[in-house]
């Protein structure tokens, strides 16, 4: 069985609405982030970087525009694409007006060849009056909403200062669902007061709650960060790449085969990674993944149970 058949991937799914190979292009908007900026007390996620998982490229200077179009040529010289997904990565990309929000994403959809976007942001930074809005471009695009949960244990939110809790995701993605919105949580395996058991347990709830996607990422160690000091003086310990990948396909066994899986590994930039080296190894880790599934004749939603 191949690695595609045993989850449901992103890519797959994306040709099987277009009949073609989609690409994403990342944007950075600038926009920041309330739990960096002070406007919440607890100052900022433990692993943060400080250019909000973005480009930076905004502020070296490039419009919503300029970087797409950067991002097109390349995809188009590459591998002659023609359709194209915008993601709006870096920070909290609803953290602004209604009116800014609009005038961002009819830029980007603007753009010939563009069939969807993806908007990474907060659950504590969404509300009606933005989710109508963005329902509104669902009608004619592809519209996903992808919000940083990162785990639905409350005690590991509060220990790695999320800012927010469960409840506060359940909210936002009930309100995005019934506008049509398509959600996507990130979830980090690995978090620091986490066993096997809690993470599994996010998978289990998050497969009960109906959510369409999920993009799963490893905890790794960024230069700078609080996260970093934990690790340095022993509190924090990387998961090993064999753990974590067994995880992962646990992970995935409880999700139903409904959930649209949009990512498995990390990807750490080489200058800022701390910790651990192994996940510079993408593709080692991606095969072990084959491999373990294959191994364990595993499949998405094979421990799936409502
Ligand atoms: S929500 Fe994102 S940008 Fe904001 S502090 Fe956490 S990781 Fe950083």
């Amino acid at each position: 069985m191949s690695i595609e058949r045993r989850y449901s991937d992103y890519n797959k799914y994306l040709r099987s609405i277009y009949g073609q190979r989609v690409q994403k292009i990342t944007v950075d908007t600038g926009l920041g982030c309330p739990n960096r900026d002070g406007t919440l007390a607890s100052g900022g996620c433990i692993y943060c970087n400080s250019r909000g998982s973005g480009s930076g490229l905004f502020n070296k200077g490039l419009s919503i525009n300029e970087q797409i179009e950067m991002g097109r040529r390349a995809m188009i010289r590459r591998y002659k694409a023609s359709k194209f997904l915008v993601y709006f990565q870096s920070y909290t990309n609803t953290y602004t007006s209604c009116d800014n929000m609009k005038r961002m994403y009819d830029e980007a959809l603007s753009v010939p060849g563009m069939v969807g976007m993806a908007i990474g942001t907060r659950s504590d930074c969404v509300d009606e009056e933005k989710l109508d809005l963005i329902a509104a471009y669902a009608r004619e695009y592809l519209v996903w909403v992808e919000y940083g949960l990162q785990s639905v244990h409350d005690s590991t939110l509060k220990r790695i200062n999320r800012g927010h809790d469960f409840e506060s995701f359940k909210t936002a993605a009930a309100l995005s669902r019934e506008r049509g919105i398509n959600v996507c949580a990130h979830v980090i395996l690995g978090l620091p007061g986490e066993d096997r058991a809690m993470m599994l347990e996010t998978a289990r709830v998050l497969g009960e709650l109906g959510i369409d996607g999920v993009k799963l990422h490893l905890l790794y160690v960024v230069k700078g960060t609080p996260l970093e000091v934990m690790w340095k003086n022993g509190a924090y310990h990387c998961l090993e790449q064999r753990e974590y990948v067994d995880i992962l396909c646990d992970f995935l066994e409880l999700l139903p085969k409904s959930v649209i899986i949009q990512r498995v590994t990390g990807d750490p930039h080489p200058e800022e990674l701390a910790a651990p080296a192994w996940s510079m190894e993408r593709n080692e880790t991606f095969k072990m993944i084959q491999e373990t599934m294959a191994s364990r004749d595993s499949f998405q939603g094979k421990r799936f149970s409502k």
